[in-house]
């Protein structure tokens, strides 16, 4: 980076947040948090006031993934990554099936091999950019999906595998495809995120859509084996259901949750935020696609994320240079996924994102590409 390019301001989004999480805060969950001050920050969880806060967020997810009878809504601390472990303990029984397409759903399927008590999990892998099919097998209990696969980009509808065993559940990683991407909960056991995505709140939090069958499930599970009390899933679902939890949560996401699924739920709910995170992502691919110095990462459009868009660059434009570059006039994070090691952007098109930024955005990088490729 020899010089500064200086975006000017009638190009800049508003709001320079596009990271995948921690993503942009809505300011109005800001301004509502503060708010909240002396009465509910700072309080006890056990005391109504809280109590009802957590019931509030739960009826609230409720109503937002239009839950079939007898599925319910747990939460605990610890971030999607602690649910990992949980599921280890309290949810797969013998054996689990994981389909393997980047990252995330490589590291839980990691979890799964280390724990010596179930036999190796079964791994079905595709090419980076695409995802595979689910191997049906008698042996499977548990099938690990996942519903976006934040490093690459690409998206996975979620259907319960035809011909599976007797009682196998579905668990889906769903951390940041909940809210912003259209599922029907029957058909998986455990639809498990955390908020620092698509809810636009903050990390260290996790929550699980799970059905009776899940449920029973780790029920069984801490008869037959010992589980530490943190990875057990049934004591934080008990706990949820008394809305509290097992230690202290962080009173600041129950909060923000909350906001942005109102705020969600005010506008149509799933169907809202779906629609506006698909029309946001079309913005992205159609303009890569328009441009000689950039490429949707995916070929296949029936697998582009519509709320992790990943865009390749042409050689002569380092992304890091612009990542830089964008960084300096106050658009962050969306260099991507270091681990995928490609010349690439990745811009989140969350719900909290304003269609208008993201064009901005996109002007912006006209601009700064203008700049890097004429005034090197
Ligand atoms: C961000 C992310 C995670 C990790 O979430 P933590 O809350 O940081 O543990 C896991 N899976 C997916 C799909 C993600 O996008």
């Amino acid at each position: 980076m020899t010089e500064s390019i200086i975006i000017p301001d009638d190009l800049l989004p508003a709001d320079g947040r596009f990271g995948s999480g921690p993503s942009k805060i809505r300011e109005e969950s800001m301004d509502a948090l503060i708010e909240s001050g002396k009465t509910y920050l700072g309080t006890s969880h056990r005391k109504p006031t809280v109590q009802n806060a957590i019931a509030e967020l739960r009826e609230s997810l409720g109503e937002f993934f239009q839950i079939p009878d007898g599925y319910e809504i747990a939460m605990a601390n610890g971030g999607t990554t602690f649910f990992w472990d949980i599921a280890v303990h309290s949810l797969v029984s013998e054996q689990s099936e994981h389909l393997v397409f980047g990252e995330f759903s490589s590291r839980f399927s990691e979890f799964v091999a280390k724990a010596d008590f179930l036999k190796d999990p079964i791994i079905v892998k595709s090419e980076m950019g695409t995802h595979p099919e689910v191997d049906v097998r008698p042996e499977v209990d548990t099938y690990a999906f996942i519903h976006n696969e934040t490093s690459t980009g690409v998206f996975m509808d979620i259907d319960r595998p035809q011909g599976a065993a007797n009682g196998a559940l579905v668990l889906v990683d769903a951390t940041s495809a909940a809210g912003g991407m259209a599922v029907d909960i029957s058909e998986c056991d455990a639809y498990y995120f955390a908020p620092q995505k698509c809810f636009g709140a903050d990390g260290g939090t996790w929550f699980a859509v799970v059905s009776p069958a899940a449920i029973e499930r780790a029920e069984k599970i801490r008869e037959q084996r010992y589980i530490p009390t943190t990875l057990d899933f049934f004591e934080h679902l008990q706990n949820s259901r008394a809305n509290t939890t097992y230690n202290t949560p962080s009173l600041v996401n129950v909060l923000l949750t909350t906001q942005t699924t109102k705020w969600m739920l005010e506008r149509g709910g799933m169907e809202f935020s779906t629609r506006r995170c698909k029309e946001m992502s079309n913005k992205v691919y159609k303009w890569a696609e328009a441009r000689d110095f950039a490429t949707p990462f995916i070929t296949d459009p029936e697998m582009r994320s519509p709320v992790s868009c990943t865009i390749d660059f042409a050689e002569d434009i380092d992304y890091t240079v612009l990542g830089k570059h964008l960084r300096a006039n106050g658009i962050v994070d969306v260099e991507g996924y270091r681990k995928l090691g490609r010349n690439q952007l990745r811009i989140a098109t969350f719900p909290a994102i304003e269609p208008e930024d993201i064009e901005k955005l996109l002007a912006s990088i006209d601009y700064v590409v203008d700049r890097m490729r004429n005034n090197p």
